[in-house]
């Protein structure tokens, strides 16, 4: 019998929540010194381990593979497993596309990525070029830290530091981050839910005019997106599904996130996507008002995914959801 095991951090609890749903066995792979998880429910199971990179470990993958463990990866994962020990040495069934990694967590690839599903991006300059107001991001920046704003190449100079960086047109918007599902089995694309970001320094009480602010994630609110944009929110998402078929060939597989800004045109720009499950779907535990509106029963990400499993099992095709 599978069991559904997950990485504790990022979603821990939206996942294995609905894993339990849907009557999988649940593990969790969890630090010594995050004994919160033991306060809830959903893990039958905790493995503690010193680090979470210990699951590199051949004995740790063996033991999991002999249980029948299916990995549901989340945001932690790049940081705990290096991409190409994931794609190359690590033997332990991963819901979803793990090929796909590379390509949300370079900004090249992932603007090569959008540039094929040809959907809105923000426009992107050489230092001499900027003539409007840019945002500046380093590659690899956590949570945005370090990010900067200027409108000329000489306020550019004056402000950057060391490091590569990709410079974006700034988007004049409200954020909003739109999570989707992508079936292999029934090829159709669902809506779970959105949600928007609770962002210190910018989402500050007090903001100081004149400083750069911060964009650390500690918090998630729920969306709903005005009803007539949904028509865009569907095509861009149906877009970038096809686009990633041409990337690898499995595509993308299961739930997945596109990062926005929409404007007052109002148009939908995308400027990141996450080729797995994101925390802004933990806001949506136990459904949202759009797995609602197609399931009439509770509906998470968490146990969406663990339903696709289901399905799959059932239907023998547990190779085409896994990799
Ligand atoms: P990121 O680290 O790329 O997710 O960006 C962090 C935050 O910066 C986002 O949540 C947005 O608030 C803001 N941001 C990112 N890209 C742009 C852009 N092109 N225009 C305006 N704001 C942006």
């Amino acid at each position: 019998m599978v069991t559904i095991a997950t990485l504790g951090s990022h979603s821990a609890l939206n996942i294995l929540a609905g894993a339990r749903d849907e009557g999988f066995k649940t593990l969790l792979l969890c630090e010594k010194k995050r004994t919160f998880y033991e306060r809830f429910r959903v893990a039958e199971e905790i493995i503690y381990v010193d680090d979470l990179s210990e699951i590199r470990k051949k004995e740790l993958q063996e033991e999991l593979i002999k249980r029948e463990v299916i990995l549901i990866p989340h945001g932690s994962y790049i940081s705990y497993l290096d991409l190409d020990f994931l794609e190359n040495e690590f033997d332990v069934p991963i819901f979803g596309n793990k090929f796909l990694f590379r390509h949300e967590s370079d900004r090249t690839s992932e603007r090569n990525w959008f540039l094929r599903a040809g959907i809105r991006i923000p426009l992107t300059f050489e230092p001499e070029a900027i003539d409007r107001r840019v945002i500046v991001k380093y590659h690899g920046a956590k949570g945005g830290k370090g990010y900067f704003t200027c409108e000329s190449p000489e306020e550019y100079y004056e402000k950057k530091v060391e490091g590569e960086v990709q410079i974006q047109e700034w988007v004049h918007g409200v954020t909003m981050y739109f999570h989707y599902f992508y079936s292999p089995l029934t090829k159709e694309l669902e809506l779970t839910s959105i949600d928007r970001r609770y962002e210190t320094t910018k989402d500050a009480v007090t903001a100081f005019p004149g400083t750069e602010p911060t964009y650390v994630v500690v918090g998630n609110f729920p969306l709903v997106v005005r009803e007539s944009l949904l028509e865009q929110v569907f095509d861009i998402g149906d877009k970038v599904v096809k686009a990633s078929q041409t990337l690898h060939e499995k595509g993308l597989v299961g739930p997945f996130c596109l990062e926005t800004i929409v404007t007052d045109t109002p148009e939908i720009v995308v400027f990141e996507i996450s080729a797995r499950i994101v925390a802004g779907t933990n806001v949506f535990v136990p459904y949202s008002p759009y797995t609602y509106a197609k399931y009439f029963e509770p509906m998470s990400a968490g146990r969406r995914v663990a339903r696709e499993i289901k399905n799959a099992l059932k239907e023998g095709k547990i190779k085409e959801v896994v990799t």
